[in-house]
């Protein structure tokens, strides 16, 4: 059974790349005939691993391409995930199982009420990768991929062929507090290095206010039932600030380099919940109007 690739970024060019190599059948699903060509035109997609770029000439087609789709790896962000998913769902066999790797929540659950026939699979990945030029992708940092599916705890028999390939992964009973950990973690560090234009480690400057937001932050995982995912956030917070105190978080380099956020599926998504749950959280509240304040200053989209 073919692994359906959509969207040939950073994270589903290491995919295709990694599942190519171990002889696995993959197809990339490119946007439109001008990628397509481009696509042609660099002869492949070039994976670079420290330092060695190699090729994978894998096929690639357009979303209207006729074959049927069992397996489809949505690659693209969480804003462009459910449209993306739109272009192809004509293609999509009866149980068609969808992988999303997006960040942030909301747009999976958007999707699995979207297609409630197709069993949507959430992942995780810590794995890091950044598009060096057009279809050549580097490989910069190790990590886990974990998957889950909200509904269905019994995991596929194809995790075997992420191991075939080299994909680090492990099946999640509760996936959901997974993403909402991470999300937690990305709304108490991301945002404040965007408004205080910093490197991670420079929040240690900003102390009482991280603080503050991880109080926050405990309190509305509690209320959404995800009390496990609460627990230990700050002390995690600040394990992961000085793990990665060199570096700038990705909403820092997506608004320096000035491409559209992933904002409404993270502290957006935590303010929307914090409104269905009536809860007032003053500070994520102004967190999110001052970042909002902040890209419309940039002109990059509030969402
Ligand atoms: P990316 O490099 O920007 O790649 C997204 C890809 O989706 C682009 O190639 C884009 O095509 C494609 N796309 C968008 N709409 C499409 C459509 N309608 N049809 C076909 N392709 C379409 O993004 P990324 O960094 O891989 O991130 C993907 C998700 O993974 C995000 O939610 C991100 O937060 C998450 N994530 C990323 C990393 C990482 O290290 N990169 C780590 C963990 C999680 P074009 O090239 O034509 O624009």
């Amino acid at each position: 059974m073919s692994w359906h690739v959509l969207g040939a970024g950073s994270l589903g060019s290491l995919w295709a790349a990694r599942l190519a190599r171990a002889g696995l059948p993959v197809r990339l699903i490119l946007r439109n005939p001008q990628r397509l060509a481009q696509y042609r035109k660099a002869g492949g997609l070039s994976l670079i691993e420290h330092g060695q770029p190699a090729r994978y000439a894998i096929p690639a087609e357009l979303p209207d391409a006729p074959g049927a789709i069992q397996r489809l790896l949505v690659a693209c962000k969480a804003y462009d995930a459910e449209a993306a998913i739109a272009q192809v769902a004509a293609r999509c066999a009866p149980r068609c199982e969808i992988l999303l790797l997006q960040n942030g929540l909301g747009s999976q659950q958007a999707i699995a009420a979207r297609w409630p026939q197709a069993r949507c699979i959430f992942v995780s990945s810590t794995e890091g990768a950044y598009r060096e030029d057009d279809f050549r992708v580097v490989f910069a940092g190790r990590g886990q991929n974990w998957l889950g599916d909200p509904n269905d705890a019994v995991p596929p028999a194809w995790l075997a062929e992420l191991d075939q390939a080299g994909i680090a992964q492990n099946w999640s009973d509760d996936i959901l507090a997974r993403l909402w950990r991470k999300l937690a973690l990305n709304c108490a560090i991301n945002p404040l290095t965007v408004l205080h234009d910093c490197r991670n480690g420079e929040l240690r400057q900003h102390r009482p206010q991280v603080a503050a937001l991880c109080a926050e932050l405990g309190e509305l995982l509690a209320a959404s039932g995800q009390a496990a995912a609460a627990q230990g956030l700050e002390s995690e917070t600040w394990r992961v600030i000085e793990a990665t105190a060199a570096n700038y978080s990705s909403m820092h380099q997506d608004v320096r380099l000035g491409r559209r956020t992933e904002i409404h599926y993270l502290l957006g998504h935590a303010c929307a919940t914090a409104d269905a749950l009536g809860l007032r959280l003053p500070r994520l509240r102004a967190l999110h109007a001052q970042l909002r304040a902040h890209l419309r200053r940039h002109g990059l989209p509030e969402d």
